[in-house]
């Protein structure tokens, strides 16, 4: 396991113990490298089904997640860190709130809800994301009265 905090692929766990009701086992690692700690979770693959709008099921999947919060996230001030800890939130809110199944639908706006605490443009971004999924009209029926118009700013052109 990567160390997190400076790379370095050298481990050790201290302590495993299963969480969840068995559906997870957490290890509480440190790292020979630089001595921090760090935990990791490993999970049964496929337990958590997401349901999408076109009706087929797909393995939940917090790797995606933070896929899509980094693209919402490019280049803002929010840290790969913060990025991790937020997909870790909303994984542990669905596993918390979902048992078998869960809507592609509920993961976006869940996603949403917690982006926009964080950072408003990346918020944004996270929905227009989604939207060139196609995957998305609902998200962004959802998200359109959440979204206050922004008063438009207009730059002065210098006069030619
Ligand atoms: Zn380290």
């Amino acid at each position: 396991m990567r160390c997190p905090y400076c790379y370095s692929d050298n481990d050790g766990v201290r302590d495993s113990r299963i969480v969840e009701d068995g559906k997870a086992i957490r290890r509480r690692r440190f790292c020979n490298q630089c001595r921090r700690r760090f935990t990791t979770y490993e999970r049964v693959e496929g337990l958590l089904q997401v349901r999408k709008r076109d009706g087929t099921h797909q393995d939940f999947s917090r790797a995606k997640i933070e896929l899509g919060l980094r693209a919402a996230c490019w280049k803002r001030t929010i840290s790969g860190e913060d990025v991790e800890k937020l997909a870790a939130e909303i994984e542990s809110h669905i596993l918390d709130n979902y048992e078998k199944e869960v809507s592609s639908e509920e993961i976006g706006k869940l996603c949403m809800e917690f982006l926009k605490e964080v950072d408003q443009v990346a918020f944004v971004r996270f929905a227009s994301v989604y939207r060139s999924f196609g995957d998305a009209q609902d998200f962004v029926d959802e998200l359109t009265p959440i979204l206050k118009p922004r008063p438009k700013t207009k730059k002065k052109r210098p006069a030619k």
